[in-house]
């Protein structure tokens, strides 16, 4: 048996087609691509103006269950599902984040997909890309230094140095900076005062650049953010301090999409990438509505599991871009089920059909609450080398008695090859099964509605409490009329409670709101259970050890 060649391996052994011929396939016209060197270009809004009478593309999302440390493969899923339907000669769109070098360079690593299923340049989509989140970054710290400015000005908005809730953002995992005072070094240096870093893809110009249809609604959107209250504890906004322009203009060409491909080929829309718990975890909109006119179907992905991702999709960001899925695609391994089942990561490799018995009770809430949304779906069992026959017919034959449709797929190893079963399951589903999608929660329900609908209906938990904080926060929310905002839950990625330990399906819970944070120009109020770190730190052992680049500037060990 041949030695299995690492993701950057696999990457670096393809061959490419120039970026003006996969734009070709897609119809785009010339001067609608911007290039970026030989294999990237950025996408003009032209098209949607050119396509706006264009019958849109079916959507397929793709979540999965719980993640567990094992890992799942939803972007390796995403683009394995668009080579296939490729294969089958339909035309394909694959829309997916943009990673952020936090968690490449610390412990999850890239976010380009794996084996045979990646989207290309995977070196260049994982560092610096075409600079869309360092424009962020710029975007977001120049908004802190017309803060410190205005205040050091004078302050004439009388803002409360105390109640800055604006922070400074860095795309890097860096624990150091979570809370530091600047402004030191006495009159002539500002005026000093606490403050901190989130990392990039916190920052709320992320999940605004994510959910903004346009430019003007770009800029609209910066121009509502909240960044401190006043001495009277009123909110001051981006519009109190006048440089939404200037922001907008800094992210000008940020917001469009950027065009790549996969090892095969496939068209990918490579575009914005929000945290997945303090934002709403999937790409643009503006990237998902161009891929939509480009293509006959979209694979799209959204992070952590159908609980969070899918969720947040759906309530949030389906809501925005006024689209819909047609078919949602429900991500589970032999690994993971086993890990839901009880089973400990160094005993993954040990069969043990009892444990996956057990952790299918993790992928039924799941698929329950597609279900709930009324979208037609498939499971997909994303296959990995050490699975044992057993081990696959148990999950297998689970759906199949329980009459879920569920494709074994291996595009890891085959590349598009792998997932033709699981394109041919979901094109059917499309076909077969009725779409009755509806929200699980209306626009006009209170807050506490909203957050009781999606604790019930999604996590499947008994109620919800507040913390006195959160009460009193509910209360100024009414004051200053956001509470009807969309509810953004930031929640552990790891449970269906808000409790990381309780893995598989946990039953008889209540979930905890700690606090409530307005992120009023991304158009929703972010429901914080637990501790949720928006900046991240960095391992023991980071990822970045084993990195490197030859003397002909060739990357090493990027996963
Ligand atoms: P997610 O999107 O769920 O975080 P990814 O698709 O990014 O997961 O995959 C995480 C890692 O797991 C990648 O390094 C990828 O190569 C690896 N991986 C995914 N699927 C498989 C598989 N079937 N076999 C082996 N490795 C896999």
């Amino acid at each position: 048996k041949t030695a299995i060649k690492s993701d950057l391996e696999i990457a670096q052994h393809a061959t490419l087609k120039s970026i003006e011929k996969i734009a070709d396939q897609l119809g785009i016209e010339e001067d609608e691509l911007e290039l970026y060197g030989k294999y990237k270009a950025k996408l003009s809004h032209r098209i949607l103006e050119r396509l706006k009478d264009q019958k849109d593309g079916k959507i397929i999302l793709v979540t999965s269950i719980n993640p567990t440390p094992a890992g799942e493969g939803k972007s390796t899923v995403t683009v394995g599902l668009g080579q296939a339907l490729h294969k089958l000669n339909k035309k394909v769109v694959i829309a997916l984040r943009e990673p952020s070098l936090g968690p490449t360079m610390g412990v999850k690593g890239g976010a380009t997909g794996g084996g045979y299923s990646q989207v290309l340049p995977m070196e260049d989509i994982n560092l610096h890309f075409t600079g869309d989140l360092h424009a962020i970054t710029t975007a977001n710290n120049a908004l802190s230094a017309f803060i410190d400015n205005h205040i050091h000005q004078g302050n004439e908005l009388k803002i409360d140095h105390r109640r800055i809730v604006w922070k400074r953002v860095l795309d890097l995992n860096d624990r150091a900076l979570r809370n530091v005072v600047v402004g030191l070094g006495g009159p002539a240096h500002g005026v000093p005062r606490e403050d901190g870093f989130d990392i990039t893809v916190a920052s709320e110009i992320m999940a605004v650049l994510c959910l903004a249809t346009s430019i003007e609604n770009l800029k609209e959107r910066l121009s509502k953010m909240v960044v401190a209250y006043n001495i009277d504890n009123e909110p001051i906004t981006v519009k109190d301090l006048g440089v939404e322009g200037a922001l907008t203009l800094l992210l000008k060409d940020a917001i469009k999409p950027n065009l790549v491909q996969t090892i095969e080929h496939t068209p990918a829309i490579i575009h914005g990438g929000p945290f997945a718990n303090i934002a709403h975890g999937s790409n643009s909109v503006i990237a998902t509505k161009m891929a939509a006119k480009l293509g006959d179907y979209v694979v799209t992905e959204a992070g952590f599991g159908a609980d969070l991702g899918a969720e947040k999709f759906l309530h949030i960001k389906a809501r925005s871009a006024g689209i819909k899925p047609e078919a949602v695609v429900i991500v589970a391994t032999v690994r993971a089920l086993k890990m839901h089942g009880g089973v400990q990561k160094e005993d993954l490799s040990i069969e043990n059909i009892e444990a996956i018995k057990n952790g299918l009770h993790n992928l039924a809430k799941h698929i329950e609450t597609i279900q709930n949304f009324g979208l037609p779906y498939v499971v997909a069992l994303n296959k990995f080398t050490g699975d044992t026959e057993k081990e696959m017919s148990t999950i297998m034959e689970w759906c199949q008695n329980h009459n879920h449709p569920i494709a074994l797929t291996e595009v890891w190893e085959k590349g598009g090859e792998g997932g033709i079963d699981l394109a041919k399951k979901v094109i059917q589903q499309i076909e077969k099964k009725e779409n009755r999608f509806s929200y699980l929660y209306e626009e006009d329900d209170s807050i506490e509605d909203k957050v009781l609908k999606i604790a019930k209906n999604v996590y499947g938990a008994k109620g919800v409490e507040y913390t006195s904080k959160a009460k009193k926060q509910l209360e100024e929310m009414k004051k200053n009329g956001w509470d009807k905002l969309l509810v953004c839950m930031a929640k552990t990625q790891y449970s269906l409670s808000d409790d990381p330990k309780k893995i598989g399906r946990p039953t008889n819970f209540t979930i905890t709101i700690r606090e409530f944070r307005p992120s009023v120009g991304a158009g929703f109020i972010v429901a914080l259970t637990g501790e949720i770190l928006s900046m991240p730190g960095l391992p023991k052992h980071p990822a970045a050890l084993k990195m490197d680049v030859d003397p002909s500037g060739n990357a090493i060990g990027l996963f």
